[in-house]
């Protein structure tokens, strides 16, 4: 069969591989000129990289990565260790794969690489999807009509598809931002940093991270806001906007946003769970189907898993029974994907406790928790081993 996908982020890129093995036809098609260096870190949990282990392309993104062995979550004013858990090799050993971090784009990168030549179509816009009991087409920017027996749209968090598909609902504004910085390790090296933090407070939780095996620092630092903001990888913050927002927390994590420089803001937005996904000959996958705000990092992971249900769904089928196998591909991933969404929401809100009473609740929670299970909250997504189910 033929298969059009449409956007070569994490989502599209996984399924153009995903249905190659199921032994389709892809041409994945790509609005922008390159893939260019974009964004900062994506973390895989190990129902992400149990996918990418099965599609055999674990060890191109493993080498890319950093492993982190634990994570520690903090006090926001004096980076006092709420608890830790760990996620090292006694997770990939619980979960059978390893936790990964990695930079979107050396993951991109090893995802296209991993591609038959000819595959990608780079600077090809799709700009309309339609269809009939035969076949599904896209056109193009350029006008050009390419047909296939089916299109997945993994056109990401502000899909068109979404709207053509289902009529207009647009992206929602969480209420939550995030500035975004990268930095050097010899810039923070005096710094004694845990590897893996989560550091929380009123109104606001930062994260950080090593990248490309300890040469970059990634951290993502969330504040609640009304103030809406654009949903963009690449936006400036006013120069030093962060400390101000950041005032009073611990000075080790001023330090690290001063020394940032000129961070990103990002404004955190999310798409309303739908009760379907597909329609006909035609689907969504990642963010288009599913955006969530980032809270369990889970948004790649899981369009990671849709990618490879949609190949194992369409193993063996024939043209006509596309509309079949993509309710299948749906009936499997939908209620899943939907209660991360919710469950990735709930987290954001416990993480913003002023301090008082609720605030000590959650951290009695947290360390009971790490009694109770030494992998942490997040991990109750990772025994799910999406091609084992049904
Ligand atoms: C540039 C960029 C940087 C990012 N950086 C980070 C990051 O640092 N950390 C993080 O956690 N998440 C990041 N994300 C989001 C993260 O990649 C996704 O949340 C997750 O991986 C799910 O991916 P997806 O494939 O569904 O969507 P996306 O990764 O958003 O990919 C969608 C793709 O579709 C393409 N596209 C959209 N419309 C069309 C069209 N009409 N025709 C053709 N192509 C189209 C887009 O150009 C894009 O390449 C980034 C996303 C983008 C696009």
């Amino acid at each position: 069969m033929r298969a059009i996908v449409v956007g070569a982020g994490i989502g599209g890129l996984t399924a153009a591989l995903s249905l190659r093995r199921a032994g389709h036809d892809v041409t994945l098609v790509e609005r922008a000129r390159r893939l260019t260096e974009i964004g900062a870190g994506i973390q895989l949990a190990p129902n992400a990289t149990r996918v990418l282990r099965r599609l055999h392309l674990l060890d191109a993104v493993a080498r890319r990565s950093t492993r982190p062995t634990q994570v520690s979550f903090r006090t926001w004013s004096d980076g006092s260790e709420i608890c830790r858990y760990v996620i090292g090799p006694e997770a990939e050993e619980e979960f059978g794969a390893p936790y990964l971090q990695v930079h979107r784009a050396d993951l991109q990168q090893a995802l296209v690489a991993a591609l038959p030549p000819g595959t990608l179509r780079l600077a090809t816009a799709v700009v309309g999807v339609d269809q009939d009991d035969k076949s599904a087409r896209v056109t193009t920017a350029d006008g050009e009509h390419l047909e296939a027996d089916l299109v997945v749209a993994a056109d990401g968090i502000r899909s068109a598809a979404r709207q053509w598909l289902f009529g207009a609902d647009e992206a929602l504004f969480s209420h939550t931002a995030a500035y975004r910085a990268l930095l050097p390790a010899a810039e923070v090296a005096d710094l004694d940093l845990p590897e893996y933090a989560g550091w929380l407070g009123p109104g606001g939780h930062v994260v950080h991270y090593w990248l490309r095996r300890g040469e970059l620092l990634n951290v993502v630092a969330v504040f609640g806001t009304h103030r809406a903001a654009e949903e963009s990888w690449t936006a400036p913050a006013e120069p030093g906007e962060q400390l101000r927002t950041f005032a009073g927390w611990d000075p080790r994590l001023l330090t690290v946003l001063e020394r940032a420089g000129q961070v990103f803001r990002y404004g955190i937005h999310t798409r309303a769970p739908l009760s379907r996904w597909s329609l006909g000959r035609v689907t969504l996958l990642g963010d288009s189907a599913h955006a969530m705000v980032p809270f369990q990092a889970q948004g790649a992971a899981q369009a990671v898993m849709d990618a490879a249900v949609l190949g194992d769904s369409l193993t063996g089928t024939a043209p006509d029974e596309v509309p079949d196998a993509l309710d299948r591909y749906v009936r499997r991933r939908l209620p899943a994907a939907t209660a991360v969404q919710t469950s990735s929401a709930r987290a954001g809100h416990d993480y913003h406790l002023p301090d008082g009473p609720e605030a000590d609740a959650r951290n009695a929670r947290l360390v009971a928790l790490a009694a109770e299970n030494r992998f942490g909250p997040h991990s109750a997504a990772w025994p799910v081993d999406v091609l084992a189910e049904d």
